[in-house]
């Protein structure tokens, strides 16, 4: 936005209509989107940076989603900290918060039905149903639902979205280019711990000792992308030797999957390819179900 001055400080404009937003997006110039569910971290963070080098302004939505949460999911205790946020978006020079109450974003919401009362919905295909898809039945439906309706209600010109969520990542382009959505998709590389975690907004959920089990999921993929030059037998079996010897400590690491997969697609790659490729992990430790992922070429 033109009038501000003092970007490193000012006070994002807080909109939680769709009225509101209209109302000011003439102001914004090229504007790009990062959508959150809050509890914003350094991830979040090099996102909004990143938005920044492409766009006149940036916008930041939080809406803790709840169509992309199953029956028994952490919606109800996932960690809303918006003063936080806010003071985050605000040092990150972000012009526009939007935040959205459930109903602007579900007008017939009903709680008591499963699809919410939202009967239109944006179907993700095949690629929505491995891997996270298959663990998370809905899950992407949801996610692909609400990013849709973001776009509309926000009109981007750009959106940022973490490698982090790669099957999301893959799963929002393909929609952008199969539903010919007028917006540039942009992806910001993962943000890590110095012990190599990812930085996650679940990771507020674990213990000193859950968390240092998890650490064996960012270990595998290292050690997963260490054999690269060995193909793809070799990375998964690189991958797999560390997270078996994660099963062992205390608390233990329960994995869900590892797969080799094409970042395109999300299909498992065979054991001759070469080219790009993304080793993904998804797995419990205690209550909490974390996942993580690397790039890599074969
Ligand atoms: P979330 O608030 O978890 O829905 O994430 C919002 C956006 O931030 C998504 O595009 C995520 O992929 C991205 N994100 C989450 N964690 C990280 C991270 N550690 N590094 C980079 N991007 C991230």
């Amino acid at each position: 936005m033109t009038e501000s001055t003092d970007s490193a400080h000012r006070t994002p404009v807080v909109t939680r209509t769709a009225e509101e937003l209209r109302a000011l997006r003439p102001k914004l110039g090229r504007l790009a989107l990062v959508p959150t569910m809050g509890a914003l971290h350094a991830g979040h963070r090099s996102l909004i940076a990143a938005a920044r080098e492409h766009a006149d302004s940036v916008a930041v939505s939080i809406f803790v989603n709840p169509l992309q949460f199953g029956p028994n999911e952490d919606y109800d205790r996932y960690p809303r900290t918006f003063d936080a946020d806010l003071l985050a978006c605000s040092e990150e020079g972000v012009d526009v918060v939007f935040a959205p109450p459930v109903e602007v974003m579900y007008p017939d919401v009903d709680r008591s039905r499963e699809d919410l009362g939202q009967i239109v919905t944006v179907d993700p295909g095949p690629m929505g149903r491995v891997l996270e898809g298959e663990f998370r039945p809905g899950f992407f439906r949801g996610v692909l639902t609400v990013v849709n309706k973001l776009f509309n209600l926000v009109r981007p010109d750009v959106a940022v979205f973490g490698q982090k969520d790669a099957q999301q990542l893959a799963v929002v382009r393909r929609m952008v280019r199969d539903l010919c959505l007028p917006v540039t998709v942009l992806a910001g590389p993962t943000v890590r711990d110095p012990d190599g975690l990812a930085t996650s907004s679940r990771n507020v959920y674990l213990s000193d000792q859950e968390r240092a089990s998890a650490l064996a999921l960012s270990r595998a993929l290292f050690a997963g992308a260490d054999a690269a030059a060995s193909g793809p037998a070799g990375v998964l079996a690189a991958a797999r030797a560390v997270l078996g010897e994660a099963v062992h400590v205390t608390p233990p690491v329960s994995v869900d999957y590892l797969a080799l997969v094409d970042p395109a697609t999300f299909v498992e790659v065979d054991g001759d390819y070469r080219g790009e490729a993304v080793l993904a992990v998804a797995a419990w430790v205690g209550e909490t179900r974390l996942i993580d992922n690397v790039p890599l070429t074969l």
